[in-house]
């Protein structure tokens, strides 16, 4: 069926006309705000493996995790290009020689398509987004989770909405794609702030989004604060509502990324649920059909 929102899958079948999949990587990189330099305890949500999909093992080398993916994707999805995802931690928290070093590791195989780097807002410079410029089909997936600076503060984002706009600028004036992160569900947010976020990520002309609900993962700050004092989490239903809420304003030649989470149980405190990912998908897909909607129809 066909979604009634811009899905990755599309995206990269029009883009590259191939099967092409993203491999998650871990290359060793550390965050400022995890390793004392902005502070020593992380966002509230994140846990030890900083928002790793624990895809790969963790001591291999990049291009090992390349090469098992590439054999891994290809037998089970005839996949036929791939794009190197490095996911964990800040993935551009090192000087420049040093990421240079790393990002060329990648290029190997000739089926690497292109890079996509996560990383925080506060993490670049002119001139380490100046070399990731060079790289082919090349994406800076940057952490935000919310638009509202109450939020950042409470969460210990450790940085504001004013840095993550500067960073989006001058990504965008080097042609580098940019793709941002959310979190929906925080408990001092309601849905006019959330939507808020996605208003002000459309100003600034964000080309893919990635959006998460609050999740309790095992051995986060937030796990701590949760088992002292649960909190309100949001339930499936208002979370499907208010991502198709979103979809509804956002362009529609912006790729989705992500609307529902990978689902690992074993690490999931709260809210379960997030772990029914295909039902998830799906009630939003059922969502759009009863509204007789889809993405872009209250685009401004
Ligand atoms: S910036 Fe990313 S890696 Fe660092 S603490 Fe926050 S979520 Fe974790």
């Amino acid at each position: 069926m066909e979604k009634r929102y811009y899905p990755l899958s599309k995206y990269l079948k029009e883009t590259f006309n191939k099967k092409v999949y993203k491999i998650t990587l871990d290359a060793g990189f550390s965050c400022p705000n995890r390793d004392g330099t902005i502070s020593n305890k992380g966002c509230l949500f994140c846990d030890e493996v900083g928002s790793y999909s624990r895809c790969n093992d963790l001591k291999l080398s990049v291009q090992e995790q390349i090469k098992l993916s590439i054999e891994k994707l290809s037998l089970q999805f005839g996949a036929q290009g791939f794009i190197a995802y490095f996911q964990s931690f800040s993935n551009t928290y090192a000087p420049v020689e040093k990421l240079k070093e790393i990002y060329d590791s990648v290029f190997f195989d000739d089926r690497i398509e292109g890079i996509s780097i996560g990383t925080r807002p506060d993490c670049v410079d002119g001139q380490k987004l100046d070399l990731i410029s060079t790289y082919k089909h090349p994406t800076i997936e940057y952490g935000l989770q919310s638009a509202k600076d109450e939020t950042l503060k409470l969460i210990n984002r450790g940085h504001d909405f004013e840095c993550f706009k500067r960073a989006v600028t001058e990504t965008k004036k080097r042609n580098i794609r940019v793709c941002a992160h959310i979190i929906l569900g925080f408990p001092n947010e309601n849905k006019k702030d959330m939507l808020q976020t996605a208003e002000k990520l459309c100003d600034l002309g964000i080309d893919a989004l990635k959006i998460h609900q609050l999740t309790v993962l095992k051995d986060s700050p937030l796990d701590k604060i949760y088992k002292e004092k649960p909190f309100y989490l949001m339930d499936e239903s208002q979370y499907c509502q208010t991502v198709c809420d979103i979809l509804e304003i956002l362009p529609k030649n912006v790729v989705i990324e992500r609307i529902a989470g990978t689902g690992y149980s074993e690490t999931t405190i709260a809210p379960k649920w997030v772990n029914r990912r295909f039902e998830i998908l799906n009630m939003i897909d059922k969502i759009l059909i009863q509204r007789n909607s889809f993405q872009g129809i209250n685009h401004k």
